[in-house]
Order: C-alpha cells, then structure tokens, then sequence
C-alpha cells in the first residue's frame, strides 16, 4: 500500500569531534537526572547559540524519554530549562561570533520565545498525566526547534586536515589536496543524532549511530512534526565508499517512534548507510545523504554507560 521510496545515504567518518550532546552533558554536573517535581534541573546557563541550541535539543530528548517512560510529572523540570534559553536565543544569536545571519535574529529570537512559552502547555499537560497532551506540545516544540537548527553556522574542513583547523563556511574542495570539504561538527536533531533531508524537502531524517553498531533512523515531515516508523517500509545499506554494502535489517521499534537495526560489525566508521524507504505518500522515491564523523550520541541508557555513569538511578524508575 505505502510505495513511494526514499533513499538516505550516511557516512561515518573517524575524527575528534565530541559528540555535542554528550559534552554538553557533562556541563550538567554529573548528569543528575530524575529531579523531582519543581525542583530545577542542573544546567549551565549556554554561552553561545550553537550550546543553546544544543542545550534545547539535549532537553527535548530528555522529555521523549519521559513520554516514552509515562514519567510526565518530571517533563517541568526540563522543559524549565528550555524556556530559559528560548528566552535568551535573541541575545545569543546578536553576539557578534554566533554566526546566524543579521536578517535571521529577528526570526530566531521569535522561534526561541515562541519555544519558551510552550512551558506552560507542556507542563499542565504533564501534570494532569496526559500523554498525548505532551506529546502534542513535544512535537510542536521539536518543529519550532528545528527553525534554530537552520541557523546554526555550519563549518567545513579537509578530512586529511591538510590545512590544519582551518574551517570554511560553505562546502566546496580542499586547494591542496583536491578533496571535498566535510562539515565539522553537523547540526544535530533532537536525539542528537546527524539529519538530512529528503531532496524534496518533504521528509527529514535523523540518524544515530551508537558504538556497538545499532543505528536508529527518525523521519519527520517535512514541518519537522515526527512521522510513525511504522508507515515506512525500510530498506538499508552499509559500507565504505566505492567499498563492498552489507544489508541492514531496520524494523520499527515498539514506541513506533523510530526503526532500529544494526550494522554488521565487519563494517567501522566512516561507512555509508544507505536507506530505501518507502513512505507510502504519493512522493517519488528520494536520496538524501548524512556524512557522520563517528558513532552519535544515543538515547540515555547507551550514552550514560558510555561515559562510565552507573545508570541506574535512571534504570531504577523505569517500569
Ligand atoms: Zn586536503
């Protein structure tokens, strides 16, 4: 029934990028996570509009996984935080280094109020236990996000580092070796994990790459509003570039909020993942291609073990 297909490509290149997600985690003194109701969460209040950014995504990721856990009484605590620095975006994008456009800080100060005052939707809805009340004011705060995303100044550099840290502001080749450009430290979606868009601009793909090999493949339509694994029939590759592809099985997970599937251990970034997927709208088949430097950050359990935190103050209120 559903038949129209979509293809992504990804890339996993090696490099020293820190995952954004995760060094900003580690801002927030010792991931303290699980603050009872009306108590604040720790953070660092961000310097720049790129951590601002970045600081929104990290709590919208937060809040998912208090949907998907039904602990809705703690979405206050973050959903605080968002509207703290949705309030202050304005200023962090006039700073002179922030690298959003002088025509774009009008539109960016309006996303990051109309962010900060989705609080008191998303926190009446989470206090009365209404799921699909939070989830709706969820989604609307992940679209408005995605609009800051766009502006996040983008940089891009040699993969041999010929030059150095030298960075460029658009893509294009290295003058010594002839080499396209890569983007250093890409935009990063909600689950911080890399995005990209179908070449129709109808669907946004996010994807995360954990380092025991598990992918996750997110789509949003094409307002950035979250589409239901379930509707899309997936088919994927992975491997090198001009290199041999191994098939990946990707099938929805059980929130429906994501497929899930993992890479043949034969294959290490960087690799390509590319992914046919089948929407089931009336839109022709899509290429859109991702370029990772390394593994992603991952949803909580999988990046908490990987920064050696015990986790189990998180496990330990699960059901
Ligand atoms: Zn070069």
């Amino acid at each position: 029934m559903f038949r129209s297909a979509l293809v992504v490509t990804i890339t996993f290149a090696l490099g020293p990028a820190v995952p954004l997600a995760l060094a900003q985690h580690e801002q927030h003194g010792g991931g303290k996570h699980g603050e009872e109701h009306g108590k604040p969460a720790q953070f660092k209040m961000p310097a720049t509009y790129k951590e601002g950014v970045a600081e929104i995504q990290h709590r919208l990721h937060e809040i998912e996984e208090l949907i998907a856990s039904k602990e809705l009484d703690q979405v206050h605590a973050q959903a605080d935080v968002i509207q703290k620095v949705g309030n202050v975006l304005g200023q962090l994008a006039l700073k002179r280094d922030s690298g959003v456009p002088k025509d774009a800080i009008k539109v960016v100060n309006k996303a990051g109020r109309e962010l900060a005052a989705k609080f008191d939707a998303i926190d009446k809805a989470g206090d009365s236990g209404d799921l699909a009340g939070t989830r709706r004011v969820y989604e609307e705060m992940v679209s408005v996000t995605a609009t800051l995303q766009k502006y996040v100044a983008k940089a891009f550099a040699c993969p041999m580092k010929c030059e150095g840290g030298k960075t460029y502001s658009s893509p294009g080749t290295c003058p010594k070796c002839g080499m396209a450009l890569k983007e250093v430290s890409p935009a990063r979606g909600p689950h911080g994990g890399l995005i990209a868009w179908s070449g129709d601009q109808n669907c946004r793909v996010e994807a995360t790459l954990s380092k025991d090999n598990e992918i996750r493949v997110y789509l949003c339509d094409e307002k950035s509003k979250p589409l239901s694994a379930d509707r899309a029939a997936v088919q994927a590759h992975a491997g090198q570039e001009g290199a041999q592809h191994y098939s990946v099985t990707l099938a929805p997970d059980a929130s429906k909020s994501f497929l899930r599937g993992r890479i043949a251990a034969a294959v290490k970034p960087p690799f390509l993942l590319m992914l046919k997927i089948d929407l089931g709208d009336s839109g022709k088949p899509q290429t859109v291609t991702i370029d990772f430097e390394a593994p992603t950050d991952m949803p909580h359990k999988e990046h908490e073990e990987q920064q050696g935190h015990k986790g189990d103050e998180h496990k330990g209120h699960r059901p």
